[in-house]
């Protein structure tokens, strides 16, 4: 079997999808894409798939090998993207080549369903309650949440409050058998964060993520040491080496994106990685259908998982959702708040390709929103 063809498809809301053709009639798909940035990585596809054709797709590893070392210069979130959506939709190939759902491939499942969670709150919360409630009544154990909107680094005390009484109000909607997760989405300075913790200990957050921007994680091990919060990052770490240093921070739980860290092929040893620390795997998947199932097939073969992301009703999805460009939902209904392991081959979603064509034609040029504080100065987002 030789790949015939690589294609990308811009797609709204904020995605990127892939197409990998061979001469056998197999097709694999994956989402390779930086969210604000889908067509840089658009681009670097186009220059890895120089390589990929004419190859036998089966060669999994290998073709992995080279795509992330052979260029000589290495890593950053372009190329791991670029590489993870590729990744993916080889490891498609390969499942429907071999007539196996991906997790077969890995070593068989481990588990039958994946616990996963709902978003609520949207980029600045404010009224949760029904939001909580609502996703409660549909299933849900488990929701997140942005700890605050626009934030001083040094937050004040209105600012440190606001975000614990949010978090009080979910915990008073959740009760004591599910969980609130929560984002800091790198909006906090150490000592913000620190104070943050100590406040919402009470409450028992099921993780606090992204408590400081990735360029600080040198510091990491400060606030996992500061009390008995579970830390959770991950999703702007690319590859391994990233995940040791945090890891050896004492991070609770890591979370890489199945389409920014190199794909089925890195997560799966990231995964591994975090198994040898005691710390679990929590996939950020606030993405498509493909880069959703790439993380399931992964989280289905992976002891050490904990809960997964997903993106329907995800605040981003404004002008499509995880399920517009799937022609068979049935691997995406959430029952009791977990998704159900399917035997379906390769990554186990069927892509609408008509639909995938025609909004391609649209293509989208998302961006996230660049924040400031009242004095003009850059704030995180
Ligand atoms: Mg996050």
């Amino acid at each position: 079997m030789k790949i015939t063809r690589i294609e990308t498809f811009l797609l709204p809301p904020r995605w990127l999808f892939c197409r990998v053709e061979t001469d056998e009639g197999i097709v694999g798909w994956g989402e390779p894409v930086v969210e604000g940035r889908a067509e840089v990585v658009r681009a670097a596809v186009d220059v890895l798939a120089e390589y990929l054709v004419g190859r036998d797709p089966l060669r999994v590893e290998d073709h992995w090998q080279v795509l992330t070392k052979g260029g000589f210069y290495r890593g950053g979130p372009v190329l791991s993207s670029a590489v993870a959506g590729l990744d993916q939709a080889l490891w498609d190939i390969a499942g429907k080549h071999y007539g196996a759902p991906v997790h077969a491939l890995l070593g068989g499942p481990v588990r039958d369903r994946a616990r996963v969670y709902a978003w609520v709150g949207g980029d600045d919360p404010g009224e949760l309650a029904e939001q909580i409630a609502a996703q409660v009544d549909a299933g849900f154990t488990a929701v997140k949440m942005n700890a605050a909107g626009v934030t001083r680094p040094h937050a004040s005390v209105a600012e440190i409050e606001g975000a614990v009484a949010r978090v009080a109000t979910a915990r008073e909607v959740l009760g004591p058998e599910r969980d609130i997760a929560i984002d800091c989405h790198g909006r906090f300075s150490a000592a913000s964060s620190r104070r943050l913790l100590h406040e919402i200990a009470p409450l028992h957050p099921l993780f606090v993520e992204e408590p400081l921007p990735p360029e600080q994680n040198h510091v990491l091990s400060g606030l996992v040491e500061a009390g008995p919060v579970p830390i959770a990052t991950g999703e702007r770490i690319y590859d391994r080496s990233g995940f040791l240093a945090v890891l050896r921070s004492g991070v609770a739980v890591v979370q890489p994106d199945l389409s920014h860290a190199g794909g089925i092929s890195e997560v799966r040893r990231i995964a591994s990685l975090a198994e040898t620390f005691g710390a679990h795997l929590a996939p950020h998947c606030p993405l498509g259908p493909i880069s959703l199932a790439a993380s399931l097939q992964v989280v289905f073969a992976t002891p050490n998982f904990l809960i997964q992301e997903q993106s329907l009703g995800i605040h981003y999805n404004r002008e499509a959702d995880l399920l517009s460009y799937v022609l068979d939902t049935e691997p995406f209904r959430f029952v009791d708040g977990h998704a159900t392991r399917t035997e379906l081959p390769g990554l186990g979603v069927t892509v609408d390709e008509a639909a995938v064509r025609e909004a391609d034609r649209a293509g989208h040029s998302w961006r996230n929103p660049v924040w400031r504080h009242p004095d003009g100065g850059f704030a995180e987002w």
